[in-house]
């Protein structure tokens, strides 16, 4: 998801932050969870969607009906269920509404647009109907969140089928979803449907749409769309068979296999160009005929810089496992989705292949690897800031020495502002948008290069690596990155999440005299660190040493000298050298969020 500072990613990128047959997928197992994690006690619940939607794009109303397969594969009994219904939120007074004419900063596209809809401008989801193994169940709609008290309690291991009959408005786009964006493009449908909140091991995430974030169940989408049949439409999924036309209708029948999430766009005027990414999946892009020739110009040279990104990201995360992903021009600004992305299209070429690398890198660092956004949000936005930053520096030759430095000076920039809340802050709770968006995307990226810093490049690459085979297809949690990069070095690495990413504690190391050939360190900050330490001698020769830190119980692979380790609670750490001493350089590459670095240098 979502949106950016400027600050971050540069001038040129506004983020908004988030067809072939077959259905098979060799890399994801559909229902059944694979015995090894059935040991280690992980579970997921499972859901196989079935719906029928039926769009009028003059009123910009829909029918539907939605036939839901919902398989309790948890060890509890569940008493009641909850859907959400997010377009609820496109309507005066409600919680996104209220949230963003009263906090401090709110997002440009929001601000208090929410409360001028008029009724026919609003979105909404209706529940006319709603059936449990056909017995009709009582229902309840509380703002953007469907309350269900179940006729018979879902039993662990039991699969149980919901039908519902709905009705629904697309709102005027205000964020992320809607009806005629700035662009002109007409129908932007995510987060559209009624879907099912996930409940796991923390219960329920019945969250309400306030603001930002997702999070749902894995399972299987059958989704039949009936559409003017002069509209073009992309998104989640592969096409089946060929349209059916009746009238000036036609319907497009759509399965997407292992996904969380199904989202669309559709527009009459939509170019729909194709690339083959060599053996990967086809890519498919939607613009506007109506962009300028330059803007289409970009949208055709952004193609093969996609297939390039496609091959980046499944050369050093994991095998894209899909047959199709579409770049396409809606929403307002850039939101990653299942198998596609919706992004704004008048942009600079730069600015245009700078969206679509970071919404596409959000398919490995939010979509396959699907955390809790709302609780985690920093492992989406922080991986995936920093993987395509590093692509769009391989890609367009960028040449960066450090391509998360504006990652770096925001994270530092927040943190002695006093204004830092801990990264495990709910997304809805920072106490301004700017503080979450430097958190998660800042400082979550610097979470990881500042990992590859503790326990080595190489091993933090292998570390992404093995998190995304362990993990794609499921819920990871902080936890399973840390353990992750603990089991690929052998090193102890609790304190780095404990510290980093739970509390606001802050690094600040600095060289507290020299005298001769004895150098006294001294750590300011709270949070602990090993220490990369060049020292020129007076002979004018340099010589790298590394100080352990001795709670890691180990230390990365280096070329530098090794010396005694540095026991956290000990405020000095005194060594000597062979040679006189000329200067000493604290982290020379600045790969350390030292927040104060004019005392690293002495
Ligand atoms: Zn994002």
């Amino acid at each position: 998801m979502k949106r950016v500072l400027l600050s971050i990613f540069g001038l040129f990128l506004i983020l908004s932050c988030n067809s072939q047959k077959d259905i098979v997928v060799a890399q994801a197992p559909a229902t059944p969870i694979p015995p090894s994690t059935q040991k280690s006690g992980y579970w997921q619940q499972h859901v196989d969607y079935k719906m029928e939607i039926d769009m009028d794009v003059n009123t910009y109303q829909y029918k539907g009906t939605q036939q839901l397969i919902y398989t309790n594969n948890s060890p509890d009994v569940l008493n009641r269920v909850y859907y959400h219904l997010y377009f609820n939120a496109f309507q005066p007074g409600s919680e996104m509404d209220v949230r963003s004419r009263t906090i401090a900063d709110p997002d440009s596209r929001v601000g208090d647009r929410i409360s001028k809809l008029k009724p026919n401008e609003i979105g909404y989801i209706k529940v006319n109907s709603l059936k449990q193994n056909g017995v009709t169940i009582k229902h309840e709609t509380v703002g953007t969140v469907l309350e269900v008290d179940l006729a018979k309690p879902i039993q662990p291991g039991e699969r149980v089928t919901f039908d519902m009959l709905f009705d629904a408005q697309v709102p005027v786009q205000i964020r992320r979803s809607g009806r005629n964006n700035k662009e002109g493009v007409a129908l932007s449908m995510v987060q559209w449907y009624p879907k099912l909140a996930e409940y796991d091991f923390e219960g329920w995430h019945a969250d309400p749409y306030i603001g930002r974030e997702f999070h749902s169940v894995w399972g299987n989408f059958d989704v039949k769309l009936s559409i003017d049949k002069n509209y073009v439409v992309g998104g989640t999924g592969y096409k089946q068979d060929q349209p059916v036309i009746k009238g000036n209708k036609k319907t497009l029948h759509f399965k997407a296999p292992n996904v969380h999430d199904f989202a669309w766009a559709a527009d009459p005027d939509y170019i729909h160009d194709t690339m083959q990414v060599p053996n990967g999946p086809t890519l498919n892009f939607y613009y506007k005929s109506t962009l300028s020739a330059e803007q289409k110009e970009n949208w055709k040279k952004l193609q093969p810089k996609t297939v390039e990104l496609m091959q980046y990201f499944s050369e050093h995360i994991g095998k894209y496992p899909y047959k199709q992903y579409s770049v396409i021009q809606g929403g307002d600004g850039g939101m990653e989705y299942a198998m596609s992305t919706l992004i704004t299209g008048k942009r600079s070429f730069g600015s245009l292949v700078g969206v679509t690398a970071h919404e596409l890198a959000h398919t490995w660092f939010q979509f396959l690897l699907a955390t809790n956004e709302a609780k985690h949000e920093w492992m989406d936005e922080g991986f995936t800031t920093y993987i395509s930053n590093h692509a769009m520096d391989y890609i367009l030759n960028q040449g960066k020495k450090k391509p998360l430095e504006n990652a770096y000076t925001s994270y530092i920039r927040l943190a002695k502002s006093g204004l830092e809340q801990p990264l495990t802050t709910h997304a809805d709770r920072y106490q301004l948008n700017s503080v979450y968006g430097t958190l998660a995307y800042s400082k979550g990226a610097v979470f990881l290069a500042q990992l590859g810093y503790v326990i080595g490049e190489e091993n933090l690459k292998e570390t992404i690596k093995k998190y995304f085979n362990d993990f794609a297809f499921k819920h990871p949690k902080p936890l399973d990155i840390i353990r992750t990069a603990e089991k690929i070095t052998g090193l102890e690495l609790d304190w780095y999440l404990i510290d980093f990413a739970q509390t606001t504690n802050t690094i600040d190391y600095s060289i507290k005299s020299i005298e001769e050939s004895t150098i006294t360190l001294e750590r300011i900050g709270l949070m602990p660190m090993p220490i990369d330490l060049t020292v020129t001698y007076t002979d004018g020769s340099t010589e790298d040493f590394y100080i352990p830190l001795q709670m890691m119980r180990g230390e990365k692979p280096t070329n530098a000298t090794l010396i005694k380790d540095w026991a956290w609670a000990y405020p000095t750490y005194t060594f000597k050298t062979s040679k006189a001493i000329q200067s000493v350089q604290i982290d020379p590459k600045e790969m350390m969020a030292d927040i104060d670095k004019e005392n690293n240098k002495k």
